[in-house]
């Protein structure tokens, strides 16, 4: 499959009176076409710092240091700002964090899809009233709802507007941050198989931000989990669930219960995220992992492959061979 998204070697600092904190550090990872890769992690790991350099919407005082991000094509770290208007929506979507809060509660939905869309194409109000049809009956809402008010909906019906919204302009990739937080977790489950099925159905690229790992492998192709800024282990989602080698993933998994297994023993990783203004030197997952050596002071390991598609940053790898 051909990659929709590639983000190479991205390192994104915001300054601090206390010198830069290192948010994003050598981040690099794919997108194939028709894929939906789960970017998971705890809270303050650079999840979403690694989706607003992608969109470059990194603000002072942050910035993006280093790295490569090529959408189909298209180098969005060197792009100009008109060109990245034309490419944001039109190329990439997001479907927010608090989504379901991000409609304007004095236009209707409809409205509001409508001007996304005429916004970005040059085409009649009447077709891009059709299309607005199309689109929420595509997300499971009748099409004679588009003239209802945000307050006319529930947390669930407003998070399928803010996805149909998402897909008004036929996007090559979307990025959904965390977008589900704040539904029960019956909705939830609802709007993940409605988005799954849209990515089946329309051969979407998704990225998935969360915090949350049942969520992420019950519907994921690929993961990425980051740990302090950095990916630490990168794999499709059976070998992240049968073979996950890095400890933090490890401790991920330990750490969730399984509805499956109610016998399952329950392990929290111990510790807390470092600073990012001065983590641990060399791994900086050091602090936290039973596993720590010599070695993992003194350098920082690289995200090697450990097998095809499976790649790994940590000194345990001793038999990996080939860097990303
Ligand atoms: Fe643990 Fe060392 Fe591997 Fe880091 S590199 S995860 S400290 S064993």
């Amino acid at each position: 499959m051909k990659n929709i998204l590639t983000v190479k070697n991205l390192t994104t600092h915001y300054d601090t009176p206390q010198g830069p904190a290192r948010a994003v550090e050598n981040v690099s990872f794919t997108v194939k076409k028709g894929e939906m890769l789960g970017l998971i992690g705890e809270s303050g790991c650079g999840k979403t710092t690694v989706a607003q350099s992608i969109l470059r919407l990194i603000e002072y005082p942050g910035k993006i240091v280093t790295g490569e991000v090529d959408l189909d094509g298209k180098d969005l770290v060197n792009a100009k700002t008109s060109e990245l208007e034309k490419i944001r929506w039109k190329d990439i979507a997001v479907i927010p964090q608090s989504a379901m809060n991000a409609l304007n509660p004095v236009y209707s939905i409809g409205d509001q899809i409508i001007e996304s869309i005429l916004l970005h194409e040059n085409i009649s109000r009447k077709e891009a009233l059709n299309r607005t049809k199309t689109l929420l009956e595509l997300v499971g809402i009748d099409k004679d709802r588009w003239k209802s008010y945000p307050h006319e909906f529930s947390g669930g019906m407003k998070q399928r507007v803010a996805i149909a919204m998402a897909l008004s302009c036929s996007p090559k990739l979307i990025i959904s941050d965390e977008s589900t937080t704040g539904l029960d977790v019956l909705t939830q489950a609802q709007v993940i198989a409605l988005m799954k099925d849209l990515q089946r159905k329309l051969d979407l690229s998704i990225i998935i931000i969360s915090h949350d790992l049942p969520l992420v492998t019950s519907i994921c192709d690929r993961i990425a989990i980051m740990y302090a800024g950095k990916i630490v282990e990168w794999a499709g989602t059976s070998n992240i669930l049968q073979d996950a080698r890095h400890p933090y993933s490890k401790g991920l998994l330990d750490a969730t219960p399984d509805l499956a297994n109610p016998e399952k023993k329950v392990v929290s990783i111990p510790g807390t995220v470092p600073n990012l203004v001065s983590p641990p030197e060399g791994c900086r997952f050091r602090d936290r992992c039973q596993y720590a050596m010599e070695t993992c002071a003194a350098a920082e390991p690289e995200l090697v492959a450990v097998k095809s598609e499976h790649y790994v940053s940590c000194f345990l790898e001793k038999g990996a061979k080939y860097v990303l």
